[in-house]
């Protein structure tokens, strides 16, 4: 069978992934990105030399411990690039000095716990004895490994299922002491009401460091994923919005692009199978303008969340040496803050000084983060652009105020300030309301492992890749979802899928 042509839009992780499979399967693919850069969501940029991440906390799948240490391999993501493991997962910080740190050992995370609080050591014993169980399986090889992936994990389902009846705020009440109880439900991060058992399978990752950080972050590791795809002979264009998907007869034929593209505006390009990595909503109503979905894609879309976890985010450049601070902090403020309209009693800090190559030796970049609501900058931004910067100035001044008791003199060592809202991330990477994806409701397992929109009903050569095609976020997941994509193209096309390491 001659090469049969495909066409990508986007050069996200999904979109990378599966032109990677593509072009290892013999496919000719190209992609179309409407940014100057890959990565999409997983990104980052400079400011006076410092580097503002704006994606990645933890990347799965580190060492070859783990069941996806080998798809990174085979993306080029991790040659050469050393991982990093921070000894601290988070710290929750109170301002009177009461610390209490989740340690990525848990040797040392039960002697912490057991010092910080003598009188609950039942409770502590049985968490810690649940976290040593979740050391034995990889938790997150579940939701990549596919049908093996289940079968290794058989053994440990029943602790899997108990730990994941149970929120981080429903264990807490079994801890006395005051601190610990208002503490343990925020160690993973600002999200509400996280299974005990998500959070298990973090902290034992951490532990077995099969999830560290890549070092550089969010965008060189996306940078090495696109160079893998040039290498294998695909195509990225750059700059190159798609307006339309093209259709005839019921079947994706190609894509139009926009006519405020950079590259080639309102040209055509022909492919025997088109491939979104794009937004869903987009993707779904604009490009192919609303002719191929059901009920179940409309209701979602019909009811976005307004609020996003870690939609505002304020990120400072500072000349301080922060090698010596955790890798996360959550500080509980004495008296609550009004950022964005909304009131905050903790504010969620990451520094990124345990990568030197993330700041000039000596200096950090410090990102505070909280949830952004679309509804709000969306506001002020159709008031007046200056009304919009001038919010997002005083939100990082009540951020500095705020955190400067924990760091003090802070405010005379920022060299680089700068603040992301829901509007940035749309702006960038054209996701409906800077959303990320988010879980379809009622969602039961089923659901989750077959996604929401992987393909379109009644449309033919046409498939979606990525978070809005699973309605489920995260690196390993949209990478893994472009590797099966191309596994069930090549079923389709009658082909033996084959995977290579470059
Ligand atoms: C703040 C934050 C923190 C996160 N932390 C982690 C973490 O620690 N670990 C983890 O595993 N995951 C994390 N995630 C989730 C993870 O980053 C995402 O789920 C994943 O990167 C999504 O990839 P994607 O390829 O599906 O989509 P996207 O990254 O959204 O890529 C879509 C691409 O399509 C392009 N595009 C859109 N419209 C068009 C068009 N019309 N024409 C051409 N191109 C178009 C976009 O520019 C973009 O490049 C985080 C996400 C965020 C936002």
């Amino acid at each position: 069978m001659a090469n049969r042509s495909v066409i990508i839009i986007g050069a996200g992780i999904g979109g990378l992934a599966a032109g990677c499979y593509a072009q290892m399967n013999g496919y000719r693919s190209q992609i179309f990105e409407r940014h100057d850069k890959p990565g999409g969501v997983c990104t980052a940029w400079r400011r006076k030399g410092y580097v503002f991440d704006g994606c990645m906390h933890h990347l799965t799948g580190t060492s070859c411990a783990s069941a996806l240490y080998s798809m990174w391999a085979e993306l080029g993501a991790v040659q050469g690039r050393e991982m990093l493991y921070p000894d601290e997962f988070t710290s929750i910080q109170a301002t009177d000095g009461k610390t209490f740190t989740l340690y990525t050992d848990i040797d040392r995370l039960e002697q912490h716990m057991h010092a910080l609080a003598p009188a609950d050591a039942r409770a502590i014993d049985e968490y810690i004895r649940a976290a040593r169980r979740f050391t034995r399986f990889e938790f997150f090889g579940i939701l990549t490994g596919g049908t093996w992936g289940m079968i290794r994990m058989a053994p440990y389902m029943p602790a899997m299922f108990k730990a994941m009846r149970v929120t981080l705020e429903q264990y807490a009440q079994r801890f006395s002491d005051p601190f610990l109880r208002r503490a343990f439900p925020m160690m993973q991060y600002d999200f509400a009401n996280i299974p005990l058992g998500l959070h298990l399978g973090f902290l034992a990752a951490c532990h077995n460091h099969t999830m560290g950080w890549p070092q550089g972050g969010s965008l060189p590791f996306a940078q090495a994923i696109a160079r893998r795809y040039q290498e294998l002979g695909g195509e990225i264009h750059y700059k190159a919005r798609v307006d339309k998907v093209l259709v005839e007869n019921d079947r994706a034929v190609g894509i139009r692009l926009a006519d405020s593209a950079d590259a080639q505006a309102g040209a055509e390009y022909r492919a025997d199978v088109v491939i979104s990595n794009a937004d869903g909503r987009t993707t779904i109503y604009d490009m192919l303008d609303g002719r191929y979905t059901d009920e179940r894609i409309n209701n979602y879309y019909a009811n976005p969340p307004d609020r996003q976890e870690m939609g505002l985010n304020i990120y400072l450049g500072v000349a301080r040496d922060l090698s010596h601070e955790p890798r996360a902090i959550t500080y509980l403020l004495d008296q609550p803050v009004t950022i964005a309209n909304e009131t905050h009693d903790r504010l969620d800090i990451e520094l990124f000084s345990f990568d030197p190559s993330m700041a000039p030796a000596g200096k950090s970049p410090l990102k505070v983060t909280m949830p952004g609501s679309y509804a709000y900058w969306q506001a002020l931004a159709a008031t007046s652009k200056d009304r919009y910067n001038e919010e997002k100035q005083r939100v990082a001044e009540t951020v500095i105020d705020a955190i400067e008791p924990r760091f003090p003199g802070l405010r005379g060592q920022i060299e680089a300030v700068d603040v992301t809202t829901p509007l940035t991330t749309e702006r960038y990477t054209g996701s409906f309301q800077g959303l990320q994806a988010w879980s379809p409701s009622g969602a039961g397992f089923t659901a989750m492992l077959k996604g929401l929109s992987k393909t379109l009903p009644g449309l033919d050569s046409f498939y979606m890749v990525g978070q809005w095609a699973g309605a489920t976020i995260g690196i390993p997941l949209v990478a893994a979802m472009g590797r099966s994509l191309i596994q069930n193209l090549c079923k389709r096309d009658g082909r033996r899928f084959v995977a290579s390491v470059g």
